[in-house]
């Protein structure tokens, strides 16, 4: 596939060590343009929609930021935890400002199903419909997010 230098620009604020040490790609050795496409399918498999999805993390984001000490149980069988760190992460697309680092783990209750995601990838999945790559330490598997979301 030919790339733009755009492209490759962006290929490359994903891999390892540039933006993130752990990068967005895990070992995933597919272009990113192909990660977002099959996960469209994926999304269009499922009946949800990365606007959907992003809404329902950002719900629970939203809700845990603020409790401070440990894990917050949120609408009785969602257990969250958000862990914040110092600073901003830039998004590999090239978005300026950045967005908040931070790690929000969620476990539901009932299923056990659970989550781990960054303020970051709240973006990403609603902006460029990126759920990282398979192996990545947040890649967001749809089908998960479907079982512990939704
Ligand atoms: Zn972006």
């Amino acid at each position: 596939m030919k790339e733009t230098p755009q492209e490759l620009k962006i290929h490359n604020n994903m891999k390892k060590g540039m933006i993130s040490v752990t990068g967005f790609l895990g070992d995933d050795e597919r272009h990113y343009h192909e990660i977002i496409a099959d996960d469209k399918k994926n999304l269009e498999k499922i009946g949800l929609s990365a606007d959907k999805i992003a809404d329902r993390l950002e719900y629970f984001s939203r809700k845990a930021f603020p409790v401070y000490d440990g894990t917050t149980i949120i609408d009785e069988i969602y257990q969250v935890e958000y862990r914040s760190y110092r600073g901003r992460i830039m998004c590999p697309f090239g978005h300026g400002g950045g967005y908040r680092k931070g790690e929000i783990t969620l476990v539901n209750l009932q299923n056990n199903a659970r989550l781990c995601w960054t303020p970051l990838n709240e973006h990403m999945i609603r902006t460029h419909c990126f759920f990282e790559g398979v192996g990545s330490n947040h890649r967001l598997d749809p089908e998960i997010i479907k079982k512990a979301l939704f």
